[in-house]
């Protein structure tokens, strides 16, 4: 789960993290008052899970009360199209009102996990700030990595070999070892995947701030952090994953045209890449469960048939402990509730399957049965280029 710029710096502040002052707002008027209680210089910023905001025209600088009002209304119910939001871009609902800092130098700092080393490590990079990635791509050795101990913890040398390198002053690399600190700390306290401030900068009288900040919680351990469960923000998620997940529903929404609705996780990662390999692609990662029934069957078919990316739907069921007959039913049964509109191929194998292929048959639904999955993912494909759909 991703919280906004605005809720990680508040948690960051808690670990000693240094950021300049400032509130949200979600109208004008409010981010007038906020910038009046600043005084001076402030920075109005737009709230939205995505980075590359400042190049999509989401960050003004204004010089003063009034003008951050103008620059908040500008900002506030724009549809912000950045690098990271993809063409459709993000409407913004909330700005982030924040003293101004003057920039000396800006730096890139990144706590994650290496899950080939399974340790957390630390990235850090004194060129790239917002360009971070084209350094990563292009001149990877620019990036200073350090690895923290899972025995030791975080130890305050390795933040001042990191510090040095990134050729911090000495008072400033002391600053650098509490700043990394409170980063690491947040990281395994808080149970997150990623804590990352780009850019953090030097400011012109040489203190560090963190001036951006993004964090990423582990969903898993979210029940261990109810203050951090409610910043969820669901209108910055996927409408159709946020649908899933109340139906307890694996789901993640891709950018083919083949909707998939699968039992375990296994064979869903499987079924899609036969999809790849016979012409099209998925639109989408579904996994219904071990227990596949008729209520979340027809809970996946709402949400592939409201998905205007789906040309045709793969139904692809193992019967181990589930029975393939049950599943047929679910899906007669699923069909009568929800109208399906686009060719549906199923093929369901393992216990049962003999069964579940006659009440199939004798539905009177128009679907096409395969009985092996290279032969479905054929079929669907040839399905997807019937209706007229790209791969
Ligand atoms: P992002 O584009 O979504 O990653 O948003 P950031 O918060 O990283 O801001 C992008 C850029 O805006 C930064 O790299 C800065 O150059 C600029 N910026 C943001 N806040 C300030 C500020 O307080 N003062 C100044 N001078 N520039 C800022
Ligand atoms: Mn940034």
């Amino acid at each position: 789960m991703n919280v906004h710029e605005y809720q990680a710096k508040e948690i960051l502040a808690r670990f000693g993290v240094p950021v300049a002052p400032g509130e949200v707002a979600d109208t004008p008027e409010k981010a007038r008052a906020i910038a009046e209680k600043i005084g001076g210089r402030v920075v109005v910023k737009a709230q939205i899970h995505a980075g590359g905001r400042g190049k999509g025209g989401g960050i003004k600088l204004a010089a003063n009360a009034a003008e951050a009002e103008e620059k908040a209304r500008a900002i506030l119910g724009m549809t912000l199209v950045s690098p990271q939001t993809g063409p459709r871009g993000r409407l913004v609902r909330k700005v982030f009102v924040t003293a101004a800092t003057d920039i000396g130098h800006e730096y890139y700092l990144g706590v994650l996990v290496d899950r080939a080393k399974a340790k957390i490590t630390i990235m850090a990079s004194a060129e790239g700030g917002v360009e971070i990635e084209k350094v990563a791509a292009e001149t990877p050795e620019k990036i200073v990595r350090a690895d923290v101990d899972p025995v030791a913890g975080f130890q305050p040398y390795v933040g001042r070999k990191v510090g040095r390198a990134l050729g911090l002053n000495p008072a400033q690399v002391k600053e650098f070892v509490g700043l990394l600190r409170g980063c690491v700390r947040c990281f395994t306290e808080m149970d997150a995947s990623l804590v990352e401030i780009n850019p953090l900068i030097t400011t012109a009288e040489g203190r560090l701030v963190a001036l951006d900040a993004k964090l990423t919680f582990d969903d898993n351990a979210l029940h261990r952090h109810e203050a951090v469960a409610a910043m969820r923000d669901e209108g910055e998620e996927d409408p159709l994953e946020v649908e899933a997940s109340r139906s307890e529903l694996n789901y993640i929404k891709l950018d083919g045209t083949v909707g998939c609705m699968v039992n375990g996780a296994g064979l869903a990662m499987a079924t899609m890449d036969i999809i790849d390999l016979a012409g099209s692609r998925p639109a989408n990662f579904l996994d219904v469960g071990g227990g596949a029934n008729k209520e979340s069957v027809t809970n996946a078919f709402r949400i592939l048939m409201r998905d205007p990316d789906v040309k045709a739907v793969l139904i692809n069921i193992f019967g181990g402990i589930v029975r393939c007959d049950r599943v047929a039913e679910g899906i007669v049964a699923a069909a009568k509730d929800v109208s399906i509109h686009v060719p549906l191929v199923v093929r369901l194998q393992g216990t049962n399957a003999a069964e579940a292929r006659q009440l199939l048959e004798a539905s009177g639904l128009k679907l096409t049965v395969a009985e092996r999955l290279d032969e479905a993912a054929k079929k669907v494909v040839a399905a997807v280029r019937a209706a007229g759909g790209a791969a």
